[in-house]
């Protein structure tokens, strides 16, 4: 199981602190506490409405106490604390959106601005661990029928009454995963497509779907993958990587031996992060399935870097002791 499944705690957990938060001020909060058994309600309802965000809009006479729950995700408070749990790199080390490792920032699943889903500002079901580069490419997206949020909050509340019923998305397409609900990434879906040159460079070829997944799954997944832009950025994490499983056959000599090692790293990659679609994991199941390249890697591994290194710097350093004898 991924470790960041075990983030997300109970709506009522959540429900509980903020109710304690409520109580504690003073007037002001009043009318808020009217409105609070429908935001309990929505809260119950995110597990399986969070891929249709068109039901749980607030209404405009909510505005205030949407407010009020967008300030809460500001507040230091003791027991509002959890919020800032997807922060700690020790629970993922890898973005639960991309799957490559960084430092990671709360994400709010359905954006928090006030235009959008404030009322899900402490919701931590809501709440995603994400690296800097997904939070830049999600931005405010949620979902496809309306892009990015509508600007005007009262508009977009209206239209919906005009229509006489909530947006109704194609809950499997064009939208962005949720870690924690779309359990498809609970299991293996990607499969890396790497190549090695023949002076030992990796690229990484593509990162696709699994072919034997529902073709609803299969869209959903290049969706989420295009619009976070997970192969450009995993391109920039090859090099590193590959040096590091590099490291870790160093002393490997037969085939044999290279692909357990490789199945080691494998089996220690996927229990760190407990996802089979972290970046470290799928590579490494690709260097696994590409047995033409293991003779190359053995090789590799044989080199010491610092030799190469060493040819380089003697050619570099040639040529201007030529030209300071002329
Ligand atoms: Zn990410």
């Amino acid at each position: 199981m991924p470790t960041y499944l075990g983030l997300a705690r109970t709506a009522q957990e959540d429900l509980a602190a903020v109710q304690t938060y409520i109580s504690k001020q003073g007037s002001g909060w009043q009318d808020i506490q009217r409105v609070f058994a429908r935001v309990a309600k929505m809260f119950a309802l995110y597990s399986e409405s969070y891929a249709e965000p068109g039901r749980m809009l607030l209404r405009a006479s909510e505005l205030e106490f949407a407010q009020a729950m967008y300030r809460l995700y500001d507040s230091d408070a003791n027991y509002l604390r959890y919020k800032n749990a997807p922060r700690k790199p020790g629970y993922v080390g890898c973005c639960p959106y991309c799957g490559i490792k960084g430092s990671m920032t709360v994400d709010h699943y359905l954006p928090r601005n006030k235009e959008a889903f404030p009322h899900f500002s402490v919701l931590s079901a809501n709440l995603v661990p994400a690296c800097s580069g997904c939070q830049g490419h999600k931005l405010a997206y949620y979902a496809p029928s309306t892009g990015r949020v509508v600007r005007n909050w009262r508009r977009q509340v209206k239209s919906i009454d005009r229509l006489q019923r909530p947006y109704r998305f194609r809950t499997s397409e064009k939208r962005i995963l949720h870690p924690y609900f779309d359990r498809c990434l609970a299991e293996q879906v990607l499969i890396a497509h790497i190549e090695i040159d023949a002076g030992g460079t990796p690229s990484l070829v593509s990162i696709t779907p699994r072919l034997n997944l529902a073709r609803s799954t299969r869209r959903s997944i290049e969706f989420h993958l295009e619009r976070l832009h997970v192969l450009e950025r995993a391109r920039g994490e090859v090099g590193h990587l590959h040096n590091a499983i590099l490291k870790g056959i160093k002393g490997v000599l037969t085939p044999t031996e290279l692909l357990e090692n490789l199945e080691t790293q494998l089996a220690s990659a996927q229990s760190r992060g407990g996802s089979p679609n972290f970046f470290d994991a799928l590579y490494l199941r690709a260097l696994i399935l590409r047995k033409d390249l293991h003779s190359q890697l053995l090789h590799e591994a044989a080199v010491p870097k610092a030799e190469l290194v060493r040819v380089s710097q003697v050619r570099r350093v040639k040529i201007p002791a030529r030209r300071g004898r002329r």
